[in-house]
């Protein structure tokens, strides 16, 4: 077979972070993969954590789990969604990674007793674990996401790893710029491109000249303005793309199809552009449009507890498969994000919980809020609202079900109260020890595990197949030891691992509750937006029913 030949398309940024370069990069692999080339995609973040695990969601956002267990940056959530496909941890890099693979090497001879020096090892070191991936996944198109913006000190020696692939394939590897073009002036509607001239100067001091530019502003360019920027910068007319703000984030393939960013990407590349075929997700963006019946959500949680800033990004998984099951169902819902703390400082509080469809719990660690939760989870057992707990969602369900229905009033997790004598969520012995060791880095649960459904359950009826797979990030499991009377009690263990140790996901007969269910695993990160998750399905079809039975 002939080996194929691969293409490279670096992305950096300019001008500042949070323009939406990952959605840039996800939305040119869409793309590209439309006109039917295969496209993967790898993340680089410069920083020195070996994996986003160890990282604060309220400071970094989302940490996105792989199949593999690889604990990562949320773009790499993107990129599964938007090409619709499962990655591994050789998609994923740091600084901190990519040194210690280094360090690694060095202390095992295989330099045989030279001097590694961080230029060109690192670099280089760079560019063998993209062309692995690159081989691996046998990829037209391999697209490079570089963390930052051009200029910070860190992300050089990734720049440099471009310099060198382009020196080595001048034909197979390009370079884009994602920058920002903020709009000022008298009525703040004028373009100014200065700042993305000054990002391009700074590339160019690094060597390198940008292929494309991506211009992400508060609305489009216009051709005066792309006309400077070329000038100023010696691009090629085409060479600029626009990308004004949009609320609908897949709709942006189509805004870069509109400026033919395909057909100059095909042509730097000097590949041959096939057939584009967008059907499946112009229906998607189209239903997204139709999607009209209002339901109200809530999110209770803590990880948007920073202050007045802020942070869905901490839930990004969780707000987009609620999005892809609402669309799917024609539902348009409306997140609303609650503080738990708010429900201990003002019990009172808890009766708006009312007017809600359903209640999400999602993931979570430590103490902070978790009594609140607890209150919220009583108020929806009770109220009979639509309940779905992720991860610490459902190890809290078990909590409040021990306490306030078996009447285990100390019930708890050994995460907050190891000494109770109902520790109804436990830690399992080798995360224990680890723990003893102070080894907190990529030593959870991770990744994804098998589960065996109970037929006639809820869990079962909405993925219609008795075994399942999903991804995991935590530490406690549901103490075995208690399982039997929980059950007693009403509870259904409707997912066990194979071996019947672990409990997966937990749920309330419907006759006694329109849907009450919690998942161990963390189903959020399998949901695609063509492929929207079963069991976010369910819940929101529970939740359209209520909204039926309020209307009555
Ligand atoms: N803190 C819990 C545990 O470690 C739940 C983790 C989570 O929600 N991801 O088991």
């Amino acid at each position: 077979m002939k080996k194929k030949n691969h293409k490279y398309i670096f992305v950096v940024g300019g001008v500042m972070s949070s323009v939406g370069k990952g959605i840039a990069v996800a939305s040119i692999g869409k793309i590209l993969q439309a006109r039917g080339l295969k496209v993967t995609a790898v993340k680089i973040d410069p920083y020195v954590n070996v994996d986003a695990g160890t990282m604060n969601p309220t400071e970094h956002g989302e940490v996105f789990v792989l199949d593999d267990g690889m604990e990562c940056d949320q773009d790499m959530g993107n990129y599964e969604r938007f090409f619709e496909c499962d990655l591994s941890r050789a998609n994923y890099m740091t600084t901190g990674s990519v040194y210690l693979s280094l360090i690694q090497k060095e202390r095992n001879l295989e330099f045989k007793g030279r001097c590694v020096h961080v230029v060109p090892d690192v670099p280089l070191e760079v560019i063998s674990r993209i062309e692995h991936v690159a081989n691996r996944e046998e990829a037209d198109i391999v697209i490079i996401e570089v963390g930052g913006t051009v200029g910070d000190y860190q992300n050089v020696v990734f720049l440099e790893a471009f310099r060198l692939l382009k020196f080595k394939k001048p034909n197979d590897a390009i370079l884009g710029l994602v920058s920002y073009v903020p709009a000022l002036g008298t009525g703040g509607n004028e373009l100014k491109t200065k700042p993305t001239q000054h990002a391009i100067r700074n590339l160019n001091s690094v060597g390198i000249h940008p292929d494309f530019v991506v211009a992400r502003s508060p609305m489009s360019m216009d051709v005066k303005r792309k006309e400077k920027l070329e000038y100023m910068c010696g691009l090629h007319k085409g060479d600029i793309v626009s990308s004004p703000d949009v609320n609908n984030i897949y709709e942006i393939p189509f805004n870069f199809e509109r400026d033919s960013l395909g057909d100059l990407l095909c042509k730097k590349l000097k590949l041959k552009s096939k057939i584009v075929d967008f059907s499946e997700w112009k229906r998607f963006v189209k239903k997204s449009k139709n999607a009209t019946k209002e339901i109200n959500i809530a999110v209770i949680g803590k990880y948007f507890d920073t202050g007045d800033f802020f942070l869905s990004d901490a839930y990004v998984s969780v707000i987009e498969a609620v999005k892809f099951s609402s669309i799917w169902s024609g539902a348009k819902t409306k997140l609303t994000w609650v503080n738990s703390k708010d429900y201990e400082t003002n019990p009172k509080k808890i009766s708006e919980l009312k007017s809600f469809n359903g209640i999400v719990v999602p993931g979570g660690f430590g103490t902070s809020g978790v009594e609140g939760v607890i209150m919220a989870i009583k108020f929806a057992r009770k109220n009979k609202i639509p309940y779905f707990g992720l991860c610490y969602g459902m190890q809290l369900a078990i909590i409040e079900y021990c306490r306030n229905v078996l009447g285990w009033k100390d019930a708890h997790t050994a995460e907050i109260n190891p000494k109770s004598s109902h520790v109804v969520v436990d830690i399992m012995s080798k995360q224990k020890e680890l723990l003893e060791e102070n080894n907190y880095g990529a030593t959870m649960r991770l990744g994804a595990y098998p589960a065996i459904l109970k037929s006639g359950t809820i869990a079962y009826n909405a993925y219609g197949t008795k075994k399942i797979l999903e991804r995991h990030r935590h530490r406690y499991e549901v103490n075995p030891k208690f399982i039997q009377e929980i059950e007693k009690a009403g509870l259904i263990f409707s997912g066990m691992s194979p071996d019947g140790k672990l409990m997966e996901i937990v749920e309330l007969p419907k006759s006694k509750h329109p849907f009450f269910l919690g998942t161990q695993f963390h189903p959020e990160f399998k949901a695609r937006p063509l492929h929207p998750h079963p069991l976010f399905t369910a819940f929101i079809e529970a939740c359209l029913k209520r909204n039926k039975k309020h209307e009555k």
